[in-house]
């Protein structure tokens, strides 16, 4: 352009210079006629041409020029930006594809536009100008808002710069491009909510990629379980105290249905165990990938008590605090479902009306709960005692229909409620009467359950101040039961308890090596009464401690006279009762016997059964060391019916082991008799004797030698023997293997 520019000049004057110089007038003395030929004739050689050239040049730079503000034109209206030239020194502001009509207003405003400009966004652009003008930044960069033809607030971005100063440095003019924002900031304004949102969540909330590894975690997260980002950053998902199977059983199921939810218990920072449901979902991104999955943790535990509180409001009895019958109905419902048997004992109390008229509701009320109080501390740990309305009671016992738990219980009750109370001045002694029903003997629902157990309460009345079974054999059992009850108490007082002798025989020589004391209960009326039914009564009511005592003490006193008649000098196996073994004076007890008795701890041993040591079997250790530190020995009873483990067993200072009967008369088949090789193997690892009880065949026999067993005892041998059969049954072996006295290896 320049070029042109310059060349045109460079025509117009050459061709002034021809056309005009005075000189070329006077000196070449040309006449008039001529010059006027000759301009034009030069005029036409030199200058034409190269002025139809300019013009053309021109022509064609101006349309390249119109073709590229077109261009230019298209572009920026493409891009949707403003363009903006900004006279500074004027104020005057030329915009092209201005969408929002800048120019409606007449413009001297600093920044341009002031008026449109959201007030709260004009100082920061006001600063944002200033500094570029004061050189500070490189371009003028400014996001706000701005007012558009609609009155509506758009998002701008405006970005410009200074492209001319005056000498003085002093900014004319300044260019550059508004774009709107309005879209991306409220995307932005979204993600930003949803960023505070999570960062504000009060559940944990983990986010983990495609595979599992966690990428992010919010506050909460760490609140709640403790340690730092960095810890769990990366790593794979996963749930403390839970197994790594269960972990891809999780992942599984969330990849298969894209969700999974549960309950868990998790620990927290403190390290308490906390009920946390965790919700797993999965995220997919536009192509319809998985690419994340979102774990979040909620915390259960204030929901869980808010819940417990409800279900206390409307499950419990307010006067007494006892479960209520809306949950009797509801528990019962529940048992019953089960595959397993329970007893349901009813009350009410008689006369309580009374009480109430006479005294007034208030202290008929306070009676309620301190019965309810009482009544509740008896009963067994899964015992659930309920008052069902005004005097009416029930306690369930669940996993039991044992009559003797179950009796032992009424009458606690019965006792309990006979009780006097003192109250505000008064004794008041209330009476009451027991129906009980086991389910599902008796009853398959509540309702049918509740009105048979009402039945047997309103025959138990009958009779008052006692218990009754809905069904007739329980209720024959528990006479029977309590006959026998009173039966040993007369017994003991009358010392109708006595002691027969069994004998052992070693295997191998055929000889008498030892006896075991059994008791027997011989009634005048009744006769003999079998061990296996009085001794279960017993252990429940604790006579069982003064039975074995008389036992002892007779056996004692037995083996004394035949140890001074010469009869004998092996031991004696007395068997001593789970509730004997945890007497804490039993060993005095048992030094006391022997003394009274001058019998040497030598001739003693005791048998206990697995189920008495395995209750308590550090405690039991210790007992059977002071036992076994007098040189009482010990001997395992019933060895293989109960739960011995093999670690404990040989940690108890035993002398012999004795092998059930079911296991001797299982050495029919082959596995049974490896039961017994076994039995036999590991007892003679331990050191122990052993002892095969419930002998009966002689073939038994020949296995039980074959195993290397050393004694047994049994029918075969002989039957428990009374002392005067026994006493007959010592001197005819003394005289079959005189002179030696038989002793016990
Ligand atoms: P146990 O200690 O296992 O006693 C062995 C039982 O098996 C005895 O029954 C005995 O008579 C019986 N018996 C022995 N050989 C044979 C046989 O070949 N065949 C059969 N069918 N039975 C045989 P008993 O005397 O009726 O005693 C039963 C259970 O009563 C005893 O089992 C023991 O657990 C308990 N018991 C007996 N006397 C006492 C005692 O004084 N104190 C305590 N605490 N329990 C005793
Ligand atoms: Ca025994
Ligand atoms: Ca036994």
């Amino acid at each position: 352009m320049i070029i042109e520019k310059i060349t045109i000049k460079l025509t117009v004057f050459v061709f002034l210079l021809l056309s005009f110089n005075p000189l070329a007038y006077s000196e070449q003395l040309v006449d008039k006629q001529t010059l006027m030929v000759y301009i034009p004739s030069v005029f036409i050689a030199l200058v034409l041409p190269f002025l139809l050239f300019t013009i053309h040049r021109l022509r064609r730079s101006r349309k390249q020029l119109r073709v590229s503000e077109h261009r230019l034109k298209s572009t920026v209206e493409g891009s949707g930006d403003t363009l903006w030239d900004w006279n500074i020194g004027s104020g005057e502001v030329l915009r092209i594809n201005d969408k929002y009509m800048m120019d409606r207003n007449t413009q001297t405003d600093f920044p341009p536009n002031r008026s449109l400009i959201h007030p709260n966004d004009i100082s920061s652009v006001e600063l944002l100008l200033k500094q570029h003008f004061a050189e500070q930044t490189a371009f003028f960069e400014a996001s706000y808002r701005i007012k558009d033809s609609f009155d509506r607030w758009r998002w701008v971005l405006d970005r410009g710069k200074i492209i001319e100063k005056d000498a003085s440095l002093n900014p004319l003019r300044m260019t550059g491009t508004v774009r709107d924002i309005t879209l991306l900031k409220s995307t932005e304004a979204r993600l930003n909510l949803f960023a505070k949102c999570v960062e504000s969540l009060t559940d944990a909330l983990a986010i983990y990629d495609k595979n599992f590894n966690l990428v992010d975690l919010n506050p909460s997260f760490l609140s709640q379980f403790g340690g730092n980002r960095e810890n769990y950053l990366n790593k794979p998902f996963t749930l403390q105290g839970y197994e790594e199977s269960y972990i891809e059983e999780i992942k599984n199921t969330v990849r298969r249905t894209e969700h999974w939810q549960q309950e868990v218990k998790l620990r927290n920072s403190d390290r308490k165990v906390l009920p946390i449901e965790i919700s797993i979902d999965e995220i997919k991104n536009e192509y319809n990938q998985i690419c994340n999955y979102v774990v979040v943790f909620s915390d259960l535990t204030e929901r869980k008590k808010a819940e417990s509180q409800l279900h206390n409001l409307s499950n419990r009895d307010r006067t007494t605090g006892l479960p209520n019958r809306n949950l009797f109905f509801t528990d019962l419902k529940k048992l019953a479902k089960q595959d397993d048997h329970h007893a349901l004992l009813v009350f009410d109390l008689d006369n309580f009306k009374k009480i109430n008229d006479s005294l007034g509701h208030q202290l008929g009320d306070s009676l309620l709960a301190k019965l309810a109080m009482r009544l509740n501390k008896l009963t067994r740990e899964k015992d659930v005692f309920y008052r069902l309305g005004g005097d009416e009671f029930a306690l369930v016992m669940s996993g039991t229909n044992d009559i003797h738990t179950i009796t032992r219980m009424a009458k606690q009750f019965l006792a309990a409620i006979a009780t006097p109370f003192k109250m505000a001045g008064h004794e008041l002694v209330i009476t009451s009467s027991l129906g009980i029903v086991l389910f599902p003997e008796d009853g398959n629902t509540p309702e049918l359950l509740l009105k048979n157990a009402d039945t047997a309460m309103y025959h138990a009345k009958k009779k008052g101040n006692s218990y009754l079974f809905f069904n007739d054999t329980m209720n024959r059992q528990a006479v029977k039961r309590l006959q026998i009850e009173n039966l040993m108490r007369f017994g003991l007082k009358e010392d109708h308890f006595e002691v027969y002798y069994q004998p052992k025989m070693n295997i191998r020589t055929g000889k008498f090596t030892g006896m075991e004391a059994l008791v027997r209960f011989i009634t005048p009326k009744k006769g003999i009464i079998s061990p296996g039914v009085f001794i279960p009564i017993a252990e429940e009511t604790g006579q069982i401690i003064e039975i074995g005592e008389v036992v002892l003490n007779k056996a004692c006193r037995d083996v004394k006279e035949w140890l001074d008649a010469g009869l004998f000098n092996g031991r004696v196996a007395v068997n001593l009762s789970a509730k004997q073994f945890s007497l804490p004076d039993l060993t005095t007890r048992i030094d006391v016997i022997l003394q009274k008795n001058a019998l040497p701890s030598y001739f003693l041993e005791l048998e206990i059964t697995e189920g008495t040591v395995m209750d308590d079997p550090q405690d039991a250790i210790s007992i059977m060391r002071s036992l076994s530190a007098r040189g009482i020995h010990l001997a395992m009873d019933d060895f293989g019916t109960g739960y011995s483990s093999l670690a404990y067993l040989k940690q108890f200072p035993l002398n012999t082991l004795k092998v059930d009967k079911a296991f001797i008369d299982d050495m029919e088949n082959e596995r049974g008799r490896n039961m017994v090789d076994s039995i036999v193997t590991i007892a003679h690892n331990l050191d122990l004797h052993v002892v095969a009880e419930g002998v009966e065949e002689a073939q038994q026999i020949a296995i039980l030698e074959q195993l290397n067993c050393e004694t047994m005892q049994g029918y075969y041998y002989s039957k428990p023997l009374s002392k005067t059969e026994f006493t007959a049954f010592l001197q005819k072996q003394l005289n079959e293997s005189a002179p030696s006295l038989i002793h016990q290896a």
